[in-house]
């Protein structure tokens, strides 16, 4: 759009030339005297005409005494008949030299085609140059079946290697496998192994799949050819299926290789399962993904690697020996590898004395490897914008809590009446999350707003858990309801500021029964079948597999866990009402309070 405007301009800056230059031209026939065509009659008749030169319309007229006149014509009608009209004689005519321009010059072309074909000329180039631009985009639309894979071939400054790649041992230590496949195929062969096709990574979001498969393909030193699922569905039909058949053909010219499809779910769901549009085109594009592999040969020497944060939702058609029948799993990092991939990220960074990597990863429980990632970026921009030369604790720890809830907004203003409910709720939280046995250890309370929440109050497990009891549920849902309740016992009444806080309750309660068979009423037996369906972009859960009266009970029990749960709440915030004033004046002085200013108010945990 911008050449065309530029080419626009050209044009026009010419025309505004020629026709300057015209009219320059033009102007200098303008200087002699302008008569009518009376004038110049009357002076025929009376002899005094010794040439005319007829230019177009224009008369240019030689007296008899050297002077020179213009006159102007009618278009069209040519000069005999005109003089004759006037009743020219005829006699003193014929002494008159008459000449007629030669319409054939330069004037004719400016005087009559340029008016006309400059239009026109504009007009084309216009067409043309829009046309041009609009073929561009066709022929782009042409190569959308093209596969768009990224080669990070034998790139030195992107390659990674194990190295990289923090923690994650026994992933590593499958995937090993695959690096000698690529490197020493042929130790393989001559033993007869069938080597796999296909390895699947599995793990939640940020876990380092594609780095895991980048490091695969680095350490083994083999092209790698990158695609996403999601680039497989296009606004074509059939593009996807296209795609995957040249993004095989090439990497059959380059094996050995690895090509990497992410995020295989967008196309590798059940089929058969899901409403709506796409549908079709994801399954043409996962039959092609299923025949390409089926058609090459071992001695192709390409693996397939993909990843996926869903596997539940794979179709089973995929996970078939021959096809990917490798699945490597990827954990959430526990606390040890969580200080490893810290340190690979901070290599870089400048840390303060005392900025201990351990403390950092104390307090990142369920962080995924790029949440630790986040961290340490965010702590270091935080540095950066303090002037500090290096990153501090404090800054990693604000940077937690960043991640966590989003940023600090301190700006906004609230009454001193909002501050007083936030200190209490928040306070009721933290002291009952206190004086319960089970639950995790309060780190800090705040009434700073954060994200979303008015405040807030950070617990973290002192050690990495995979396994919750039914005790340690109650408890939750104990300290989720302590802000409200707080609020209703201090003010008689309750604020919109618990509204997050209930909805979590409730689901919590839920989960309890319908998923960890919790309910003794209810027994064990999980209700409800979280079915995978896509449906205008929203995800519809839940088939019921059970009756109206079953509905009923889960309902009653749900209750029944809120009342237990608000029990036990109600019980301590009784008990420590005095704590919970101090803590309450602490809060509204300081604003925060950190775990070891806490712990001296209300006494250490007893657990
Ligand atoms: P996924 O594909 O599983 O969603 P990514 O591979 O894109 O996750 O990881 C995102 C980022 O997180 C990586 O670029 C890397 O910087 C960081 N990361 C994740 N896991 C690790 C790890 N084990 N070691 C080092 N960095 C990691
Ligand atoms: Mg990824
Ligand atoms: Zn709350």
């Amino acid at each position: 759009m911008k050449n065309l405007l530029k080419n626009f301009f050209i044009y026009f800056i010419a025309f505004l030339i020629i026709a300057s230059l015209f009219s320059a031209w033009n102007a200098k026939s303008a200087k002699t005297e302008k008569v009518g065509l009376e004038f110049l009659v009357n002076e025929i008749n009376a002899g005094r005409v010794a040439a005319i030169m007829v230019d177009g319309d224009k008369l240019q007229i030689d007296l008899q005494d050297g002077s020179q006149k213009v006159a102007q014509k009618e278009s069209g009608e040519s000069l005999s008949t005109l003089l004759k009209n006037f009743n020219v004689d005829n006699q003193k005519l014929s002494t008159v030299n008459i000449k007629i321009k030669d319409a054939g010059g330069m004037n004719f072309w400016l005087v009559n085609v340029l008016p006309i074909l400059l239009p026109i000329l504009l007009i084309g180039a216009f067409l043309y140059f829009t046309m041009r631009g609009v073929s561009n985009a066709n022929s782009r639309a042409m190569t959308f079946g093209q596969s768009q894979a990224k080669e990070f071939q034998k790139d030195m400054k992107n390659k990674v290697s194990f190295k990289d790649i923090a923690g994650a041992k026994e992933a590593k230590e499958e995937l090993q496998e695959v690096v000698e496949f690529l490197r020493f195929p042929k130790k393989f062969q001559d033993l007869g192994a069938r080597i796999p096709k296909g390895v699947l990574l599995l793990g939640s979001p940020g876990t380092g799949k594609t780095l895991m498969a980048r490091g695969v393909a680095g350490e083994a030193d083999v092209p790698f050819f990158h695609i996403s699922g999601s680039e497989f569905v296009e606004m074509f039909v059939g593009v996807g299926a296209s795609r995957v058949r040249s993004l095989f053909q090439k990497a059959k010219k380059n094996s050995p290789c690895i090509v990497f499809i992410d995020e295989i779910d967008a196309v590798g769901r059940k089929r058969g399962a899901g409403l709506g549009g796409s549908h079709d085109e994801r399954e043409q594009t996962l039959n092609q993904i299923l025949v390409e592999m089926d058609g090459f040969e071992p001695t192709d020497n390409i693996i397939v690697i993909a990843a996926t944060n869903r596997p539940d939702v794979l179709d089973p058609a995929l996970l078939r020996p021959g096809r990917f029948d490798r699945q490597v799993v990827i954990d959430i990092p526990d606390i040890k590898d969580r200080e490893a991939i810290l340190e690979v990220h901070a290599r870089k960074k400048p840390l303060a004395k005392g900025a201990d990597l351990h403390k950092i990863a104390e307090r990142t429980p369920g962080f995924s490897g790029a949440d630790l990632e986040n961290v340490l970026n965010e702590a270091a921009i935080l540095a950066a914008r303090k002037n500090e030369k290096n990153i501090s604790l404090g800054d990693m720890y604000e940077s937690i809590e960043k991640v966590m809830m989003g940023p600090e907004r301190k700006s906004r203003i609230i009454t001193d009446k909002e501050k007083k409910i936030t200190a209490y709720h928040e306070a009721g939280h933290a002291i009952v999350a206190h004086f319960l046995p089970h639950t995790d250890p309060v780190h800090k309370v705040s009434i700073i707003a954060r994200g979303q929440a008015g405040g807030y109050t950070l617990k973290l497990p002192s050690v990495d858990r995979h396994m919750h009891s039914k005790t340690e549920y109650i408890e939750e849902l104990a300290v989720l309801l302590a802000g409200h309740l707080t609020e209703k016992e201090v003010f008689g009444e309750v604020t919109t500021g618990a509204t997050s806080d209930l909805r979590r309750a409730t689901a919590l309660a839920r989960s309890l029964i319908t998923d960890f068979g919790m309910s003794d009423a209810l027994g064990p037996r999980t209700f409800g079948e979280k079915e995978e369906m896509i449906f205008l972009g929203r995800e519809i859960h839940e088939q019921r597999d059970y009756s109206e009266k079953i509905a009923e009970k889960i309902d009653d029990e749900i209750s029944h866990f809120i009342n237990e749960a608000t029990f036990k709440a109600k019980k301590i915030i009784m008990d420590q009402k005095p704590k919970i004033e101090i803590v309450v004046k602490e809060l509204l002085e300081k604003e925060t309070i950190e775990k070891d200013v806490f712990e001296k108010i209300v006494g250490p945990k007893t657990a």
